[in-house]
């Protein structure tokens, strides 16, 4: 009999029975198996657009604004990337097929690392194949047990896996609240040297800034390593898109940028920069990099052509601020709580996990494509929605959504 591996795995045709075969197979492979949220699961049938085409769960193909995507300057389509994408093809094939220290790391990875690095203003830089992946390589490789990593509560997922796998202690500090970190600094044992501060520049589930100016006094004070993962912040935030540390005028004061091409630049991978040293022993200390074979050639001379464009094109920065500023006052005005946003991520307070499926399902109905942020990225409690303004939106557009999440809104007595 010819079994589908799913068949194998599963016992059944691919078909709705799948989440409870899923669930039954999660029962027998953990304790405690986690309750999760089956959302709505959208297929997209093109790249990102303004509107953009999807299959929703039921099979039907409708065009949908969207409000989803984290590619905020939207480059995905821009001609100068595409053929950068086709000449690198013709010169590199398709794929690496080897991590960069053995057959892996082509002249293009070289020009994408310095021109990383002198972006965010280091000596040198590191990519990774994969923005998650790379957070993990790069704590894993620099912390240890004895050490100690104080964390945003907040913080991306990578950076606590990263963390956790380094064997270092983790301390997390009060989300946006430096006072709980010095608190936790103070009660520190002196003779402990190792002292990693480590926070994402924008949060990913609310658009916030972390203080970075506050965190480098600290770490200054109290002998700590800073490191800043601007995913979300590099190339959409701060003039020239320079990134969070560089709204507060402190980009030279972190040591160690991280940031992916996976958001503003709407590619894919991970970057470390900083001290030439540090970065050189990370070539062979984080085992992401090391162990696992770098990003196609493709890609990295799609990812150097989108920022060419995105310092030819300065419009879209300003478009994509402008566009922000806007579509935030609009859910303001409507009594919306967007918790602080100052990036293109302006999330709607929600708090309660069945409203927030009901008004999203209501939003998807209306043509409105978003996301949610709830449980395991955010406490339930604090749910809400997530919506990403682009470059490329216009201000029609965005007006329009504004007025139906009003509407809905009230329907669904989130104001
Ligand atoms: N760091 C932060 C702060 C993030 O928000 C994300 C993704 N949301 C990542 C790392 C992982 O990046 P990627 O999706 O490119 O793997």
């Amino acid at each position: 009999m010819n079994l589908s591996l799913f068949e194998r795995c599963y016992g059944c045709q691919p078909d709705s029975q799948i989440t409870e075969k899923a669930r039954r197979l999660a029962r027998l492979l953990v304790s405690d198996p986690p309750v999760y949220y089956d959302g709505l699961r959208m297929t997209l049938l093109e790249g990102v657009r303004p509107v953009t085409k999807v299959r929703t769960p039921s099979g039907e193909v409708r065009e949908m604004l969207m409000l989803g995507s984290n590619s905020f300057l939207n480059l995905n389509f821009h001609p100068r990337v595409i053929e950068a994408e086709r000449k690198a093809a013709e010169r590199f094939g398709s794929g690496a097929g080897s991590p960069p220290l053995y057959a892996g790391q082509t002249i293009l990875h070289e020009e994408l690392e310095s021109k990383v690095a002198s972006f965010t203003g280091k000596e040198a830089a590191l990519i990774f194949s994969a923005g998650y992946s790379g957070n993990i390589g790069v704590l894993s490789g620099l912390c240890r047990p004895g050490d100690v990593i104080l964390c945003d509560s907040s913080n991306h997922a990578s950076l606590f896996d990263g963390a956790r796998l380094s064997g270092a202690e983790v301390i997390p500090y009060l989300h946006l609240t430096p006072k709980h970190l010095e608190k936790q600094l103070k009660r520190l044992d002196p003779a402990r040297k190792g002292r990693l501060i480590v926070t994402d520049g924008v949060f990913s589930m609310e658009g916030s800034l972390a203080p970075v100016d506050d965190l480098v006094r600290l770490a200054d004070k109290y002998g700590c390593l800073l490191m800043v993962d601007d995913a979300h912040g590099f190339w959409a935030v701060g003039n020239n898109g320079l990134g969070t540390a560089s709204v507060f005028g402190v980009r030279d004061s972190v040591d160690l940028h991280y940031g992916t091409f996976s958001k503003a630049l709407g590619s894919v991978g991970g970057f470390c920069s900083g001290e030439k040293a540090v970065i050189d022993y990370l070539r062979y200390y984080a085992r992401s990099t090391f162990f696992s074979s770098a990003m196609p050639a493709v890609t990295v001379a799609a990812i150097i052509e989108s920022m060419k464009v995105a310092e030819d094109e300065p419009e879209r920065l300003a478009n994509l601020n402008s566009n922000r500023v806007f579509f935030q006052r609009c859910l303001e005005e409507c009594g919306f709580d967007t918790l602080g946003s100052r990036s293109p991520i302006v999330p709607i307070l929600v708090g309660d996990d069945e409203k927030l499926g009901r008004f999203q399902m209501d939003l998807f109905d209306a043509g409105i494509y978003t996301n949610i942020g709830t449980t395991p990225a955010i406490n339930a409690s604090k749910c809400r929605l997530r919506l990403n303004v682009m470059a490329t939106h216009t201000i029609d557009q965005l007006d329009g959504a504004a007025h139906a999440i009003e509407r809905l809104g009230k329907k669904h007595e989130v104001i």
